[in-house]
């Protein structure tokens, strides 16, 4: 998609600290870290959101990349938490299928009040 930040990322139109990458599936450090991991995993095919329809292999070999990245960035121990955001409610605000794994601190049990 030409339109897509993620997919521009994917063909490095636009940078990003990648910190793992194989043929299916980019991650990457999120540009506005809201803990002190706060890394991105997405298919390198542009899917809109986790209500797309998405080959369940696809599908789960992003979800197995999640303890992978996890190790990389040195949270598989402590934890951390992952998050799909879709759609207005859920906040999703790119449109290009992603999980985040957020950790590095101890998290607090609700994300906080809706505004
Ligand atoms: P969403 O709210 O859609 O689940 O999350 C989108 C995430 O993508 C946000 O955390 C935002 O900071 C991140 N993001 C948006 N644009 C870019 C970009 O160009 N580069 C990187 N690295 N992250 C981005
Ligand atoms: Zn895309």
């Amino acid at each position: 998609m030409t339109d897509c930040v993620f997919c521009k990322i994917v063909a490095r139109d636009i940078p990003a600290t990648v910190v793992y990458e194989d043929e299916d599936i980019l991650a990457f450090e999120d540009q506005n870290p809201q803990t002190p991991v706060h890394t991105l995993i997405i298919p390198k095919q542009h899917y809109s959101s986790i209500s797309d329809d998405i080959p369940p292999e696809l599908l789960g070999k992003l979800f197995s990349k999640v303890k992978e990245v996890a190790k990389i960035k040195g949270v598989e121990e402590s934890g951390y938490r992952v998050i799909v955001n879709k759609g207005k409610d859920g906040r999703q605000t790119v449109f290009h299928l992603h999980v985040h794994i957020l950790g590095g601190i101890k998290l607090p049990i609700f994300v906080g009040p809706a505004d």
